[in-house]
């Protein structure tokens, strides 16, 4: 189980944990990965190397969705970086 990363339990209507705040995983989350998936994954990588976005332009030219994707790889990123700190430091 693991805090739904698009509303944040802030969202009762959600679709995807149902307004509960938490998502439950009962098989494998790779079945639930798809490329898109992988591709903003991608994305995020090359944006934090060189800077380098999706679509040419500037941040504006960038699809909404592709922003939103990126959004939630930077917070999970982030959190699982911090939880990697916090291990190796006990
Ligand atoms: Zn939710």
């Amino acid at each position: 189980m693991f805090e739904c990363p698009f509303c944040l339990g802030r969202l009762p209507s959600c679709p995807d944990c149902n307004g509960t705040g938490r998502i439950e995983v009962w098989e494998c989350p790779n079945r639930r990965v798809k490329q898109r998936h992988l591709d903003v994954c991608s994305a995020a990588v090359f944006l934090e190397m060189g800077g380098v976005m999706p679509s040419t332009g500037g941040w504006a030219e960038q699809s909404a969705t592709f922003l939103d994707a990126l959004v939630i790889v930077c917070k999970e990123r982030a959190h699982y970086e911090e939880q990697r700190i916090k291990a190796a430091s006990k």
